[in-house]
Parts: structure tokens; C-alpha cells; sequence
């Protein structure tokens, strides 16, 4: 029995290392939508962390050589600090990211984390320092633990359950009857859009990266469904640097520094505060998603 059973625990090993690889790699690209583009100096090194800065040095980049897409690109996140993105559908927010991810290369200019130059370090080593929680997240269709487990192969089973906790998970969980065993995915309990997203903060929080980066959903939500989304925000965001892609303002008010950018172009940056005062297109956009709401709730 027992010359069975470790072939088969082997095999049940190989299976799910293939799993989380290829996690991985799903994770990545709901996000990125990308292929990969950029390849390692022979002699790069791994990334140092220390903490988490993040700089990005008059970036330009184009998919195109004939279409620039990201334009004299520069701004300085502290490490622990938040920053938001917002602007225009198109205006080169999610670009910015595949950038930071190293899934290209920028044309000129240069990005550091914590002072070291991206083109210089292992892409591995940049996507083990950054978790992130796309819109869409995909559940595969296995265990809502195995689901949860994928953000870090490494945590142990209590691990798993604090970071559920931590994501407002563990609660929904225990009610089902078959609680961290239950089916997700196609085949699966089919879960909302917010609980879906709840996994992939608890696959984020497992991670535990000094850099988390937030693609916000751009569906309607009710104020209540926002509200829990600048909860949610909050607790993953503690202590690390947070790049949020965001849609809805009201989630963002707390941002340490805002960028907003336009066609390419960051064309203002600062606090909620600092951007409502100076009157300008951020302010256009507070104003109108103001109206929108109170549209909504009459
Ligand atoms: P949204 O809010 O709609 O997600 P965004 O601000 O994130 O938009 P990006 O996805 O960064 O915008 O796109 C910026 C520009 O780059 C768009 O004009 C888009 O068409 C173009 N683009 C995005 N991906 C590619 C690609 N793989 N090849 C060529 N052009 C691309």
C-alpha cells in the first residue's frame, strides 16, 4: 500500500506544482492580456527588496514603433505608499503596469524598484515582489482552498485560513456545507463578482508581495459594495506599496498621490485634496461621478 501511495502522493505534488505554475501565469495574464516581450540580460541578478519603492524615470514606450502609447512618464511612490491611476478608457493606465511587471520593455527611460534598475534584474524576481488583483478573476475548478492556496504554494493550511479571514472570506466559507472543499469554477458553486474578488485578495494577501497592484472593477456597484472595496483595499494595502488602476474616485480619496493621465501623458498628479483645488480634470471627474451618484439615488 504504502509503494502505491508514493507514487501517487508524488504525482498529486507534480500535479498541483503544475497548477500553481500555470496560476501564475493565468493570474498574470487576465491582467496583462500579454505575451511576454522581454528577456533577461544573461547575468541579471534577482531584485534586492527593501521595502518597495517604486520610480518610474521619464518612461516612453510604444507597442508600435509608429504609435507612442506612454509619454514622458515620471513619478515616485514611497515604499508602504498608495498610488492610484486614473484616466480615460485608453489613456495608458494597464500599459504603465505591464511595464512595471517588465512584460515589455519601456523604449526610453528607466523604472526602479527600490533603486534598481528593471532592465538589469530577473523578471522572476520582479513578479515574486507583486501580487495582483485583477478584475476579473478566474477560479479554477478545484477546491475553494486549492483556489486560495494558489497565491502562495508555500503557506501552510492555517495560513490559508487567515488570509481568508483577512480578504472577509472565511465566513461565507464556513457557511457552505462543505466549506473549504466546496467546487468552485465552471463545474463549481458559481461565486459573484465581489466574492471572486475576495479570492483573489486572500491569493494576494498569501503572497504577501511588497508591491500589490489593485485593477479595480470597472462594474456599477452600489455604495455599500464600494464601501467594502475601500475596506478590502485598506487591509491588503498595510505596509505595502499599493498601485491602485481605479474607476470609481470615492475609493481613492486616501491615495497618498494620484495621477491622472490622458492620452498617454500624466497631466496632473497629487492628493484628492491637491486635484479638487487646482480645478482641473480630476475635478471634471469628481464633479461628474458626484452627479452620477446622486442620480443613481434619486
Ligand atoms: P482601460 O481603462 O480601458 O483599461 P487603459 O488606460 O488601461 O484603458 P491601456 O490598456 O494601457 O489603457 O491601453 C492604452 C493604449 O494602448 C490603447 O490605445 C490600446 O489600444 C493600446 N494597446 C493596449 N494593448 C496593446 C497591444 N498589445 N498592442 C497594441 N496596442 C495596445
Amino acid at each position: 500500500l504504502l509503494q502505491l501511495y508514493l507514487p501517487l502522493g508524488f504525482l498529486g505534488f507534480v500535479y498541483r506544482e503544475i497548477r500553481h505554475s500555470l496560476a501564475d501565469m493565468e493570474r498574470m495574464f487576465s491582467l496583462l492580456e500579454q505575451s511576454e516581450d522581454v528577456k533577461d540580460l544573461p547575468d541579471a541578478a534577482d531584485l534586492q527588496l527593501k521595502g518597495g519603492n517604486v520610480r518610474f524615470d521619464n518612461v516612453n514606450f510604444g507597442y508600435d514603433s509608429d504609435r507612442k502609447i506612454l509619454k514622458n512618464i515620471s513619478f515616485e511612490v514611497a515604499a508602504g505608499q498608495k498610488l492610484a491611476i486614473v484616466g480615460a478608457s485608453g489613456s495608458g493606465k494597464s500599459t504603465l503596469v505591464r511595464l512595471l511587471f517588465r512584460f515589455y520593455a519601456p523604449t526610453s527611460g528607466r523604472i526602479y524598484i527600490d533603486g534598481q534598475n528593471l532592465a538589469n534584474v530577473s523578471q522572476h524576481s520582479v513578479r515574486r515582489a507583486i501580487a495582483v488583483v485583477p478584475q476579473d478573476t478566474v477560479l479554477f475548478n478545484d477546491t475553494l482552498f486549492h483556489n486560495i492556496h494558489y497565491g502562495n504554494p508555500q503557506a501552510s493550511e492555517q495560513q490559508v485560513y487567515a488570509a481568508a479571514r483577512q480578504a472577509q472570506l472565511h465566513r461565507f466559507i464556513e457557511q457552505l456545507p462543505q466549506g473549504y472543499q466546496t467546487l468552485v469554477g465552471e463545474r463549481g458553486l458559481k461565486l459573484s463578482g465581489g466574492e471572486k474578488q475576495r479570492v483573489a485578495i486572500a491569493r494576494a494577501l498569501l503572497k504577501n508581495p511588497s508591491i500589490l497592484v489593485f485593477d479595480e472593477a470597472t462594474s456599477a456597484l452600489d455604495s455599500h459594495a464600494e464601501q467594502a472595496i475601500v475596506h478590502e483595499l485598506q487591509q491588503l494595502s498595510s505596509n505595502k506599496t499599493t498601485l491602485v488602476i481605479a474607476h470609481r474616485l470615492s475609493t481613492i480619496t486616501d491615495a497618498d498621490q494620484i495621477l491622472v493621465m490622458d492620452q498617454g501623458r500624466i497631466i496632473e498628479a497629487g492628493s484628492h485634496e491637491q486635484l479638487l483645488a487646482s480645478q482641473g480634470r480630476y475635478f471634471e471627474m469628481w464633479t461628474l461621478q458626484l452627479a452620477e451618484n446622486n442620480g443613481e439615488q434619486n
